[in-house]
């Protein structure tokens, strides 16, 4: 249809000259009739104009009406063409005036079969009706030679249909395979954006779905992106295997499919995590939806007839509440999800300012923790670990200090696990351990040294080997050194920490079990390990849940220590109150503040030398 319109150029010149030449034949010859025929012929023109000018403004309702218009036009052009170059012939007419009208009638005829060929009907209709009168008349002549000509006429009209046939065909052609190309890129894409596994919308798609969601989102419209994070799934994959876990991967993106509400977009967004993006209508609504999503996929999952938990933790952002466009949404939820799952995962956490400004802290802490080292911003604390009966310090329990110079004194709890997230720790840990080891090795032989151990310093590849080099560095015998370890290193059953362990207590090395009972307290691994200290976290000395409780697990903890031959600390001691309380419960040693805090190491020797000082009247009082 459209190759009717396009080119008016072509109708323009052929219109302006027919109307031009009818104008002049039909006034030179001054017959009326064929005046009337012109006048009607320039009034058909005017007509087609008037379709080819609205058709460019139509819209889609209107453009049939007008098609069809278009055709009527046509039909009604070619008949006026045909019967005014029959009437010249059939009237006789000056001779210059028939052959003037019939050659533009042909020539019209004859332009028209290719111009038209998207319409073949159109085109042989016309044809039909150019050629037809002027055969007629030709071939009701007298003269045989014009009759020669009808014949002629006549035969024109299959041979050029012909053509308007060949070029029907090529076009048509064109028109299917671009249709075909079109389909073809429609399915490409469609490929593209969709995960091969769940058959959800992969990462492009997500992308796609929430620019297109947005771009035609109302003004005051909602949006939640609840960012899908399923937990330990690798356990899953590497336990159970590759197969079960795409089963599992499959059964979730079904359930999120189920629960999301109507419009949502579900996306699988690489490795064990999903998106759900939809319209909420408030935050109240978004809370709702992130929970029933949960509850749906903790629900057990029957994969290859084994039962299977899966549990997984969510970060939720919404526009415009969290976020103003589609980055800043994406990128807020995944925060929000990074503290769920920071936070002992399964849970759900919405986005809040202040994750961005501890995101923002913690990016400069690992900017620059490199380099503290080196600045010297880094010291060692000694906390003294004092026995509960004589009070005499036993050991010096280290602690890492960093005095930054703009944000002031960090604690570890700041900047350790930072440390563990970059691998940066391996490096710190090894100079803090060498700076410990250097200091303790001033003290008496009987006060010993106490270094706390991340679980990734000690999987780290030649871990023990960064010890015994840090005892010979600081000529420190092997007894002198205790390393504080906590439960979360046995979560996982490794064979270098086994390794590790072995290695160093063979060597004299001991090792202290820290912030006992906050863990996933199993004591198998007491038994395993040569423990010679448990260290019981001050949430049962100090904490807020001190009491009944606190001390029966304290006096179980101290019997087992006895029986077991070990050492029990009690942490976080602050008054004397808790003092006797722990030391009524059983446990030999004391940590905290009512004896001192962490300081310097020129404030631990004189700590020892006072000490030692005033030994025999302490001892006595
Ligand atoms: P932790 O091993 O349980 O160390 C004891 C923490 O309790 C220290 O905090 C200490 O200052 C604090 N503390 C001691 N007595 C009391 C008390 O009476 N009351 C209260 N409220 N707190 C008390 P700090 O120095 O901030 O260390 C926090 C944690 O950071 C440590 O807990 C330890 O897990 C980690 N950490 C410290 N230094 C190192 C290190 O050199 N390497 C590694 N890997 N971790 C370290
Ligand atoms: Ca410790
Ligand atoms: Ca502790």
């Amino acid at each position: 249809m459209d190759s009717l319109y396009s080119n008016p150029l072509s109708l323009v010149i052929g219109a302006v000259t027919g109307v031009v030449i009818s104008f002049y034949v039909a006034f030179s010859a001054q017959e009326p009739a064929l005046e009337a025929v012109a006048v009607a012929l320039a009034a058909v023109v005017a007509f087609r104009f008037a379709i080819v000018v609205a058709h460019r403004f139509s819209n889609r309702d209107e453009t049939r009406t007008l098609e069809l218009l278009f055709e009527i036009g046509a039909f009604a052009y070619a008949l006026t063409v045909g019967a005014m170059a029959a009437f010249a012939i059939f009237t006789n007419a000056d001779l210059l005036a028939q052959m003037v009208l019939t050659v533009y009638a042909v020539g019209y005829a004859t332009a028209i079969a290719p111009r038209n060929a998207g319409r073949p009907v159109i085109a042989l209709g016309q044809m039909v009706m150019v050629l037809g009168p002027i055969s007629i008349a030709l071939l009701m002549s007298e003269a045989s030679l014009a009759q020669a000509l009808g014949i002629v006429a006549l035969l024109h009209i299959p041979s050029v249909i012909t053509i308007t046939v060949k070029v029907y065909r090529a076009l048509r052609s064109q028109i299917v395979s671009a249709q075909a190309n079109a389909d073809l890129a429609d399915e490409m894409q469609t490929l593209a954006r969709t995960d091969v596994v769940t058959g959800l919308a992969n990462r492009a798609g997500l992308n796609h779905a929430v620019s297109e969601e947005l771009a035609s989102a109302e003004e005051d419209a909602r949006l939640a992106l609840i960012w899908i994070d399923l937990d330990r799934f690798k356990e899953v994959n590497d336990l159970l295997g590759h197969p079960v876990g795409d089963k599992v991967l499959k059964g979730v993106a079904e359930r999120l499919v189920e629960v999301s509400p109507d419009g949502s977009t579900v996306a699988r967004f690489g490795g064990d995590e999903f998106i759900v993006f939809c319209p909420v209508d408030d935050v109240k609504h978004a809370e709702l939806i992130a929970s029933e999503i949960h509850c749906e996929i903790m629900c057990p999952m029957r994969v290859d007839g084994e039962l299977l938990e899966i549990r997984a933790s969510l970060g939720v952002a919404l526009i415009p509440d969290s976020a103003i466009d589609a980055d800043q949404l994406m990128q807020r939820a995944d925060l929000a999800l990074y503290h769920a799952k920071v936070g002992g995962r399964s849970q759900t956490c919405f986005y809040d300012p202040s994750m961005s400004r501890d995101l923002v802290r913690r990016r400069e802490i690992e900017a620059e923790l490199r380099t503290a080292i080196q600045r010297d911003e880094l010291s060692i604390f000694f906390q003294p670990i004092v026995d509960l009966e004589t009070s005499r310090i036993k050991t010096f329990e280290a602690l890492v200090r960093w005095f930054h110079p703009e944000k002031g004194e960090l604690r570890p709890n700041e900047f350790i696990p930072v440390a563990e997230e970059t691998g940066v720790i391996v490096t710190l840990g090894n100079w803090i351990t060498v700076q410990a080891a250097r200091i303790a090795a001033t003290w008496p032989d009987d006060v010993t040294v106490a270094v706390n151990l991340s679980p990734l310093q000690i999987r780290a590849p030649g871990a023990a080997l960064g010890i015994k080099n840090a005892l010979r560095e600081a000529g420190l015998p092997p007894h002198r050194l205790e390393l504080e370890v906590t439960e979360s290193l046995f979560i996982e059953d490794n064979h270098s920490t086994s390794a590790f362990i072995e290695e160093l207590s063979e060597l004299g090395v001991r090792f202290a079990l820290d912030d006992f009972g906050t863990g996933y307290s199993s004591l198998g691994y007491i038994n395993k390990f040569p423990f010679s200290k448990i260290k019981v976290d001050r949430s049962f000395v100090s904490g807020a849940e001190v009491g009944k409780k606190s001390e029966a697990i304290i006096q179980a903890v101290a019997k087992m220590g006895t029986t077991l031959g070990m050492d029990i600390v009690a942490e976080g001691l602050e008054t004397a109150e808790q003092v006797t309380a722990v030391r009524n419960a059983g446990c030999n040693l004391g940590q905290g503040y009512h004896f001192s805090r962490a300081v310097p190491d020129y404030l631990a020797a004189m700590l020892i030398a006072q000490e030692r000082d005033n030994t025999p009247r302490r001892a006595s009082a």
